[in-house]
């Protein structure tokens, strides 16, 4: 029973109240709430190239980088793009005439970046293949180690993982899958993305053989959209510099340099560095392992409310496989007759609390609460009592108590 079509809603609560006081709760999965301290970074004045105060930024943000990546000597690379942007500068330097790029299967995102490899490796010569995924559960680590034993003549030049699928909320194992490639004796390259994960769930590149690693600023790392990064070892850098593709802005071999115009491919995009100088200072001032226990407790309240509201049988956990559950966001499945849009929108528009919706294959089957980045326990249970609120509005049969349990879970993991 829905009640209250989203537009007239808007129209209603805009005659009402065109201003709305207070803070409008973001709980998408990116772009997340970006702090005080990084909005007044980015308003810092723009430097002559040629000042000593470019140069340490850089310097600040490369160092801070390395140390989030748990990586002594990978070279740290930025782009004014986003992930998509470094999905790209990942297929334009891993490719050649000839070989296979392995996309692990693991739900919306890994099928997105396997159909823009496939576009751009159309032009190259490389091929692409995916190994087979069941919806709702992590990365199968068992396919890629077969995909990789099949491959005797190591045609496959790298395996692509997403650490994190944000459209289901599931994070997978990557020391499993470094384990698989191990025991396959494959010297395919370990290129991981980190869009959603980084900054909320724990990460070490050398420790776990990462060749590459990728990622965006709007998630974990608290920053606007438009900045991405991406992390290489000497591995990576010498496949790029045996395989000359068709690249400039994105070549590895380029950037790597002590010259910034090279190291930018042009002019530094200063105003995102300095707010991401500052969003590294935050995580660091808080402690990292603090961040990711931060990250835990409050999915662990979502899904304590979760639990509650599973009860009357309308909305369950997309996930299902408990302990894959990502620190990062959650997807809720709705029964079918449940507009997930329309939820949203009244979640936002009378409750100020944004939500996400389903991606892909899961349009319309799920909404999301994001939890990552700039986020605390009262945002957690504002944002869980406004969608109670939206469900209620919109007659959706959900068990009670859901605010109490996940106020029970922060209590508990506080004594
Ligand atoms: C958000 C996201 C992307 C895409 O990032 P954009 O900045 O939207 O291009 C890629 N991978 C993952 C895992 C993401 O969560």
């Amino acid at each position: 029973m829905q009640q209250d079509p989203p537009a007239r809603l808007l129209n209603a609560a805009a005659a009402v109240n065109p201003r709305i006081p207070g803070i409008r709760s973001l709980h998408s999965p990116g772009p997340t709430r970006v702090p005080d301290a990084v909005m007044h970074a980015m308003q810092r004045p723009m430097m002559d190239l040629a000042d000593p105060r470019v140069a340490a930024l850089i310097r600040a943000c490369e160092d801070g980088m390395r140390a989030l990546l748990a990586s002594r000597d990978a070279h740290v690379l930025f782009y004014a793009a986003n992930g998509h942007g470094m999905w790209e500068a990942v297929t334009a330097n891993l490719s050649a005439r000839g070989r296979t790029l392995l996309v692990a299967g693991g739900g919306h995102f890994s099928d997105s970046w396997a159909m823009q490899t496939e576009v751009l490796g159309a032009a190259t010569g490389t091929t692409v293949q995916r190994t087979a995924h069941t919806e709702g559960h992590p990365i199968d680590a068992a396919g890629i180690e077969a995909a990789l034993r099949e491959d005797t003549g190591h045609r496959i030049a790298a395996v692509l993982v997403v650490h994190t699928d944000t459209a289901s909320g599931i994070t997978s194992d990557l020391a499993a899958v470094r384990r698989a490639i191990d025991a396959a004796r494959h010297p395919a390259l370990f290129v991981v993305d980190l869009v959603a994960s980084l900054a909320a769930a724990p990460f070490a590149m050398d420790a776990l053989g990462v060749d590459v690693a990728m990622g965006a600023s709007q998630k974990g790392l608290m920053c606007p959209p438009g900045l991405g990064y991406v992390a290489i070892n000497a591995r990576a850098l010498a496949f790029a510099e045996q395989h000359a593709g068709p690249r400039f802005y994105w070549d590895w071999v380029r950037r790597v340099s002590d010259l910034q115009y090279k190291k930018f491919c042009g002019t530094p995009p200063l105003a995102h560095l300095a707010g991401l100088e500052a969003a590294l200072q935050l995580i660091e001032q808080e402690g990292l392992d603090r961040v990711h226990a931060r990250h835990l407790r409050l999915r662990n309240a979502v899904l304590a409310a979760l639990a509650r509201w599973s009860d009357a049988g309308a909305v369950k956990p997309f996930c299902r496989v408990p302990a894959a559950s990502s620190a990062s966001v959650t997807a809720i499945e709705v029964s079918p007759g449940i507009d997930p849009e329309a939820l949203r929108t009244v979640a936002r528009e009378r409750f100020q609390v944004a939500i996400a919706g389903g991606l892909g294959p899961l349009a319309g089957r799920v909404f999301r609460i994001g939890h990552l980045g700039d986020m605390n326990e009262a945002t957690i249970l504002g944002a869980l009592a406004g969608v109670e609120a939206a469900m209620t509005v919109q007659g959706i049969a959900f068990g009670t108590g859901g605010v109490a349990a996940a106020a029970q879970a922060l209590v508990d993991a506080t004594r």
